[in-house]
Order: structure tokens, then C-alpha cells, then sequence
């Protein structure tokens, strides 16, 4: 890690970090990219873990999206990573390289903010922790500073989450609209999308209505409704502005029912 750290010092942004290379070299591949030198992590030992450490759950850099979907610790985090590419990618693909690519479209990154991860950094003038609302900047553009690399991203024990997405395909299909939700243990509601601005977001008002209101159905609609008018959505060549606005609602609706129905107290069992 101080190697590979030293290296970035010394090259800058001639120098790129390879987890996976499932971006990266795709971008290379395409003309999109031109790499001068490549600091390749996938050699540095220990980056690779997925830990439950008491109410927390600690992600090594390299952790892959394989190495996600088989953890029970946050079902939305599982399902997230269940939904990127195929089985290669997701042998391959690694949960910095999905945050650090910073795509709107990023499955594992739409869970994470709704999951309110934090982001360890660490760089050659120390460590520091970055909460994942303040980490993404732009489409590619993230709070990483040209020395920095992410250390690891933990996430706390929530009482349920779900996420869905919607691909032109059920794989190897880019989200045209993805959705997390997330029952914190003190009962309140977290709700994130994807492919519907340029970042990952979070539905605030959606969130604050359900604080006041919680899961009744008709608090669910309104919720939905809320999310229509907060998400951002451009059209393009994979769907329109219009769709992708329509979808978010119908997304978060399922995914709040689904929350509803799990936290409701089981029926005695009959005699
Ligand atoms: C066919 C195909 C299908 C795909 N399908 C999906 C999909 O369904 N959903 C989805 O979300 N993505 C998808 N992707 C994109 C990609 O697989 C994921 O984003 C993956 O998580 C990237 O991880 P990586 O390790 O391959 O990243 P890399 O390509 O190695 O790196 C990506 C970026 O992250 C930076 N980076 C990597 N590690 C660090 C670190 N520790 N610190 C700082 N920066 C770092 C790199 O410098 C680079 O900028 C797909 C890609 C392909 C080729």
C-alpha cells in the first residue's frame, strides 16, 4: 500500500490505479482513455476481505462484487452486487472500482448511499474518513485527492434494505433505473437511486415524509411521488427522461412495500 502510494506522489496523474480493470481497461479498449502508467493494486495483500466487525460490516477495496452478494449482513448490498455485469464481472469487478468510476448507473453505489457507508481514504499526508453524500461529485468525479486511494468502506447494521433495478436485460445490462431502501434500526427511511442525475442520489423529501408519516400506504404513494419530482433523469439512447422519472416511482413503491411487509409483526399462528 505505501509502495503503491508513493508511486501515485511521484506520477500524479500520469499514474492510474488498477483494481479489477473492468472500467478501466474498457476505457482504454474504447479510446476513452490513455493510461501512462499503470499502479496495479491487485498484487498489494490484505485489500480483499469482507468483515463483520460487531454492528459494522468492513469492505477491503478489492472486495469483488462475488464476495458481496454472498454476504447476509445488508440484503440490499447482496442484491446490488448480484445485478452487476455477469458472472466474470463480478469475479473481477471490485467495490473501489465501482465507487472510484463514480458512473450515476453504479449498482453497488446506489446500496451504499442508501446503506450511508463511509469511505476510509488514506493518502501520503494520512487517513480520513468521507461520508458517502459528500463522495460523489459529478459523473467520474469523486472527493479523492490525486494522492489518495480508498482504504476501505464500512457500512452499520440496519433492521432491513432492498434494492431492484430495472436493465434492458436481467444481465450485463447497465441500470436505466436502480433503487435501495434502507429501514434504519431507529425506524427511519433511507431511499437512493441511480441513472436518474449525475450521481447516485438521495430522495430527501421522500425520506423526511416518511419520518413524519411512516410505511401506510398512502404514505408510500405520496413517497413515490415525491421521488418522481426529485430525481433528475436526462433522456438518451437507452431510455427517456420521462420513463426513467415514471420508473423511480414505481421502483421505490415496490421496494417500500416490500420494507412494509417485512416490518409488520408476524399473526399468531392458529390453534
Ligand atoms: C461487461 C460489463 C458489464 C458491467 N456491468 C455493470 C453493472 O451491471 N453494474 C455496475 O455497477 N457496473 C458494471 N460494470 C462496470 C464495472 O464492472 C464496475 O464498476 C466495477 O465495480 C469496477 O471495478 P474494477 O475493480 O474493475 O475497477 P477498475 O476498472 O480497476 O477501476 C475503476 C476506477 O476506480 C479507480 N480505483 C480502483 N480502485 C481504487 C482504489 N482503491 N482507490 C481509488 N481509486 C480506485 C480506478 O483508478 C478507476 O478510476 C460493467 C463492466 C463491464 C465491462
Amino acid at each position: 500500500m505505501t509502495e503503491a502510494l508513493e508511486l501515485k506522489s511521484r506520477l500524479k496523474d500520469k499514474g492510474v490505479f488498477l483494481a479489477g480493470g473492468t472500467d478501466l481497461v474498457v476505457g482504454v479498449a474504447k479510446g476513452r482513455l490513455s493510461v501512462e502508467h499503470w499502479i496495479d493494486l491487485s498484487g498489494v495483500p490484505g485489500l480483499s476481505y469482507v468483515r463483520e466487525e460487531g454492528e459494522e460490516l468492513a469492505i477491503g477495496p478489492l472486495a469483488t462484487h462475488a464476495m458481496l452478494e454472498r454476504s447476509a449482513f445488508a440484503p440490499a448490498l447482496a442484491q446490488a452486487a448480484r445485478t452487476v455485469g455477469g458472472p466474470a464481472i463480478r469475479n473481477r469487478g471490485t467495490i473501489a472500482g465501482n465507487l472510484g468510476t463514480a458512473s450515476p448507473a453504479g449498482d453497488v453505489s446506489v446500496a451504499l448511499l442508501a446503506l450511508d457507508a463511509r469511505i476510509a481514504l488514506v493518502g501520503s499526508h494520512g487517513s480520513r474518513s468521507v461520508p458517502i453524500r459528500d463522495f460523489f461529485v459529478g459523473p467520474g468525479k469523486t472527493r479523492i485527492a490525486h494522492d489518495e486511494l480508498i482504504q476501505e468502506v464500512r457500512i452499520r447494521r440496519s433492521a432491513d434494505s432492498a434494492f431492484l433495478k430495472l436493465g434492458k436485460r436481467q444481465s450485463v445490462a447497465i441500470a436505466l433505473v436502480s433503487a435501495a431502501v434502507v429501514r434504519q434500526r431507529d425506524g427511519r427511511v433511507a431511499i437512493a437511486l441511480g441513472s436518474v442525475g449525475p450521481t447516485p442520489l438521495r430522495a430527501a423529501r421522500a425520506e423526511a415524509h416518511l419520518a413524519l408519516a411512516g410505511l401506510a400506504p398512502e404514505a408510500i404513494g405520496e413517497a413515490a411521488s415525491l421521488v418522481r419530482a426529485e430525481v433528475t433523469p436526462i433522456d438518451d439512447h437507452r431510455a427517456s427522461a420521462e420513463y426513467r422519472r415514471a420508473v423511480s416511482g414505481v421502483l421505490v413503491r415496490r421496494l417500500l412495500e416490500q420494507l412494509a411487509a417485512s416490518s409488520k409483526p408476524e399473526s399468531p399462528a392458529r390453534a
